[in-house]
């Protein structure tokens, strides 16, 4: 094979891709006015009804759009060499190859991210404020902006200069490395997220004390689970959007209520949520989703060990200096069939926690309040009721709101 061979095969990935993408949106996009089953008639009133419709239409063209964008972005940067003229900029201001990457990185990444920003803030400026989610101020974007950036230099940073470094000096080895590195990071993350990263971007405060918090521990009582650590999140702060989950294990497990979602639900219908989360973290799911994701990502970086030394993959962007970092870049890119194939198996797995965790509520709870939650939640957030088969196999890693109604009613 030449490298001009793998530089149409990545193209080709990346229209397949596309096209694939745009079928599924555009089968789900047909169905968005179709009738809503019997069992869902009531989550809507009329006026509510037009607007969901209204909210998925704006939505779909917003994502035509954006998609074709960003597809004609990527296409004219492989086309130009673009990657070739940033390996140049990063190389003049340096010789060492973790410097070189870092430089790199960050060009690519800070610049996708400025292109793509005026599409973000249409998507909460305009289309979510229309609809009357959006409750972000200017200021909280443009920090969120900044944070973001500082966080993905440092953390996404450290773990490139890592992953290069074990590269360096292990050469075939280093996969072994790297995958230990990552392990240590996911699992760090997974304990500490909501200690260390959730209060950079929003104020949290545990549940006061009062009948919610008295019918919370009620419940956990006669589930026999310990549930002291429940916190509720200035959601309010970005969207009127609602949420609820549960992170860390051990001593660090919590659950994490939106203040959204304790205005907009019963006492009862919050408690079968929490219901819900403790069945996902009884039936193990919080830790086969870790383990499957370490595993995933040691088999990922075993098979880049395999190809990264090949000369090709640079050659194949357009680059003449082989290097690891653009290695990483036609990597990617070569991989991303596999990623979706273990994407659609996790996707799968995940709908069917989400059964488990609803039918552990209903047995350690009731079905009734978890059944109104779920379609309050839905028509708070305007979803749709009705997406076609082949995009929630796909992409949804809930099951749709009719299965879960019809599953709860069994
Ligand atoms: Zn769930």
């Amino acid at each position: 094979m030449t490298a001009t061979t793998l530089f149409y095969i990545i193209i080709t990935i990346i229209i397949i891709n596309f096209i694939i993408d745009k079928i599924l949106d555009t089968l789900n996009a047909k169905h968005f006015n179709d009738a809503l089953p019997l069992e869902l008639q009531d989550v809507y009133d009329e006026a509510e009804y037009k607007k969901s419709q209204s909210y998925k239409a704006t939505n779909h063209r917003f994502s035509n759009i954006t998609s074709l964008f960003s597809l004609i972005l990527t296409l004219g940067f492989f086309y130009f060499d673009g990657f070739e003229y940033v390996d140049d900029i990063a190389r003049s201001y340096s010789s060492n190859s973790i410097v070189i990457a870092l430089i790199f990185f960050g060009i690519i990444m800070f610049a996708s991210d400025i292109i793509t920003t005026p599409f973000t803030y249409y998507k909460t400026f305009v289309i979510e404020e229309k609809f009357g989610f959006n409750k972000t101020t200017i200021k909280t974007f443009v920090f969120d902006k900044i944070k973001g950036w500082f966080m993905l230099a440092i953390l996404g940073g450290g773990i490139l200069a890592l992953i290069v470094w074990f590269y360096e000096f292990t050469e075939a080895l280093f996969w072994l490395y790297a995958w230990g590195t990552v392990t240590v990071f996911t699992l760090f993350m997974n304990m500490f997220y909501s200690r260390l990263i959730v209060p950079l971007f929003n104020k949290q405060k545990p549940l006061e004390d009062g009948d919610l918090r008295d019918k919370i521990s009620a419940y956990a009582k006669t589930a026999g689970f310990k549930l002291d650590k429940i916190f509720v999140i200035d959601g309010s702060k970005r969207s009127t959007k609602a949420n609820a989950y549960f992170s860390g294990f051990g001593s660090e497990k919590r659950v994490t209520l939106y203040d959204t979602l304790i205005n907009d639900l019963e006492d009862e219908e919050i408690v079968a949520v929490l219901a819900h989360e403790v069945g996902h973290y009884k039936r193990k799911h919080i830790i086969f989703n870790l383990f499957a994701s370490i595993l995933l990502s040691g088999l990922t970086l075993y098979i880049l060990s395999l190809l990264i030394s090949n000369p090709m993959l640079s050659n194949a962007l357009g680059v003449e200096i082989q290097s690891f970092h653009i290695g990483l870049i036609a990597f990617g890119m070569l991989y991303s069939p596999i990623s979706e194939f273990t994407g659609l198996i996790m996707n799968h797995f995940s709908r069917k926690f989400e059964y488990q965790a609803d039918n552990y509520a209903k047995q350690t709870y009731k079905a009734e309040p978890l059944i109104t939650s779920l379609k309050k939640l839905s028509k708070n957030s305007l979803s749709n009721l009705t997406p076609h088969p082949a995009y929630v196999f796909m992409h949804y890693s809930h099951p749709t709101l009719l299965e879960r109604v019809m599953n709860l009613k069994l």
